[in-house]
């Protein structure tokens, strides 16, 4: 008999697998069932056709229906439901959506790719005109459609999605105001980190950011648009549109409905090779969770790079043939104006949440050689762990090249690195590229440098916190005299690297140098540590990060 693959949920996972599972079995019968009218279509690209880059919302379709049947012999439904799916019987419901016919169909083997949808959360006035999700491209439609009336629009939660969608509205010259419940933006991210890009918006980008406060209800005009928010601290807000952007939850019901297994994440629970609890059902994509290989523990991080992984595995095993889908570690990459946001692994926060006894390195670089006249700087935060000195990630912004460090950290954190591994890893190096160091190999030495206690240094949260119980440290600011002049820290003196020995000699006393980076003051201690002076420490990231606490 042949046999009948049905897929549920045709976008990246879904069609993935689709493709994937014909070229590996040219005779397998294969249906797949959306609710959606669209298909295999990039959700990623959506803020780019919002902000008008890409002018046809068709151009976001990666193949249609008529290719999959055409080419692949693929049946694509769209505008079908799988209502329910009965594992011992081996068969699903499907509704018809236009035209309400229900019927049945049989497989041999079923993969759940029925994916995520959009957080709206049960306050009053969701429901008003011009309150919006982005989830699919019809969203994406309505957005656009929309901004042609509105001047000025408030995006509820600073995750990448509500990020991504600054440049598209300010690209249209809309007013903007992001609202987050949370303490920062981009909260996977950590706080000093993410406080440099806050500072960026709203200095370089004059977006007005408002956290710790979180969306009460929405008020409409006396024709239902939506013209006011109301925040948790009681603010009003005027706006002619708001964006939900509060995060995805998994779309499991079905799943559970059939009895499948669901794992601690709240998602579909997977084996390596995407097998459900039943071993013809296979998940894949938003709806399942996976394993975080830096920590062996098991996670849910939506994002389309590992639902194309995971449908690609799903597909493989479907047919026959055998192949794991190790897990993840947490990569991702955003996006924000001319600025990257780039992490891999874990950030100092989760790492000291799992208890982790890390040791980290921040520092602020050139992408390029310094005297190339498009070098920009990024800001790298490194961790590993202290006893074995194995990388647990990294988390590199700014307005240089930043993402194509953080992807080697990811292929060094596959490989369980250490970081005296991780520095021997041969870079690439032409000034249009790179520093004839990586500045990633710069982080890793000075992560290095500090698991070997060569040099000790202080983070900007730790020093204020010190300098309230001791009062006899002295602060040298290697920066130049107009810089110092510029900003510096209360009671700091200022010093220039040829002064600095003598300076050390009059203060006599523990001594925590900052530079405007941490890459200055990091290279100095070391040199006089191993002068001989012990009492001495850098500030991690300089008065870079400094600014943002004092
Ligand atoms: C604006 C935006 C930007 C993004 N940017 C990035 C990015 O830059 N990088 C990145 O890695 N990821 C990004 N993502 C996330 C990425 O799009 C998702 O991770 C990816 O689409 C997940 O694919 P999926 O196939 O698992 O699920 P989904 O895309 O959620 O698709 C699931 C499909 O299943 C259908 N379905 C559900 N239930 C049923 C049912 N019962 N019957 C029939 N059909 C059903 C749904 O209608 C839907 O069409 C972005 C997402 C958005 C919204």
């Amino acid at each position: 008999m042949q046999k009948h693959l049905v897929i549920i949920g045709g976008v990246a996972a879904g069609t993935k697998a689709a493709a994937k599972a014909r070229r590996e079995s040219p005779d397998m019968k294969i249906t797949l069932y959306t609710e959606s009218k669209y298909i295999s279509y990039s959700a990623c690209g959506m803020p780019y056709y919002i902000e008008d880059l890409i002018k046809d919302e068709k151009r976001l379709i990666v193949r249609t229906p008529e290719y999959f049947k055409d080419r692949e012999d693929i049946d694509i439904h769209i505008k079908h439901k799988v209502t329910r799916i009965l594992p011992e019987e081996y068969r699903v419901e499907v509704e018809n959506l236009e035209t309400g016919e229900k019927f049945s169909d049989e497989y041999s083997k079923l993969l759940i790719a029925t994916g995520s949808r959009a957080f709206v959360p049960d306050i009053e006035g969701v429901k008003l005109q011009n309150v919006f999700v982005l989830k699919d491209i019809d969203d994406a439609v309505e957005i656009k459609k929309s901004l042609k009336h509105s001047k000025k629009v408030v995006i509820v939660g600073g995750g990448y999605i509500g990020l991504e969608l600054l440049e598209s509205f300010q690209a249209h010259g809309i007013d903007l105001i992001m609202i987050d419940r949370s303490s920062q933006i981009l909260n996977t991210f950590d706080l000093d980190m993410t406080s440099n890009i806050q500072k960026y918006l709203i200095e370089e980008k004059n977006i007005n950011i408002i956290t710790n406060e979180s969306l009460k209800k929405l008020i409409g005009d006396n024709k239902d648009s939506v013209k006011q928010v109301e925040t948790s601290e009681g603010k009003l807000i005027d706006t002619d549109m708001v964006i939900l952007a509060l995060g995805v939850r998994p779309n499991i019901e079905l799943a559970k409905d059939a009895g499948i297994e669901i794992g601690e994440t709240g998602a579909i629970k997977v084996n390596e090779r995407m097998q459900t609890n039943f071993p013809d059902i296979f998940a894949a994509g938003d709806c399942v969770e996976t394993i975080n290989t830096v920590t062996g523990k098991n996670v849910w991080i939506p994002l389309g790079s590992t639902a194309n992984k995971m449908g690609r595995i799903a597909a493989i095993n479907i047919t026959g043939r055998y192949e794991e889908f190790k897990g993840i570690t947490g990569s991702m990459v955003v996006k924000i104006f001319d600025y990257t946001a780039s992490k891999t692994g874990l950030s100092e926060k989760e790492a000291k949440d799992l208890g982790y006894d890390y040791v980290i390195a921040i520092l602020m670089h050139r992408d390029k050689s310094g005297y190339m006249p498009d070098a920009k700087e990024i800001i790298i935060k490194m961790i590993a762990e202290k006893s074995s000195g194995r990388i647990l990630g990294a988390q590199i912004i700014g307005k240089g090249d930043a993402d194509k460090r953080v992807n080697v950290v990811a292929a060094a954190l596959t490989a369980n690195m250490t970081v005296e591994e991780f520095m021997g890893i041969d870079l690439t190096y032409a000034p249009p590229y790179s520093p004839s160091i990586d500045p990633i190999l710069v982080a890793a030495q000075m992560l290095y440098s500090k698991l070997k206690k060569e040099v000790g240094s202080i983070t900007p949260e730790e020093l204020q916190e010190y300098l309230k119980e001791k009062e006899s440290v002295a602060i040298i600011d290697i920066r130049t005299p107009s810089e110092f002049k510029e900003w510096h820290i209360e009671n700091s003196q200022n010093s220039s690297f040829e002064e600095l020995e003598e300076k050390l000699g009059q203060v006599n006393r523990e001594t925590i140098l900052c530079c405007e980076g941490g890459m200055e003051s990091y290279l100095l201690t070391l040199q006089l540590m191993e002068k001989g002076y012990q009492n001495i420490r850098f500030v991690d990231g300089g008065t870079n990060f400094l600014r943002n606490i004092f």
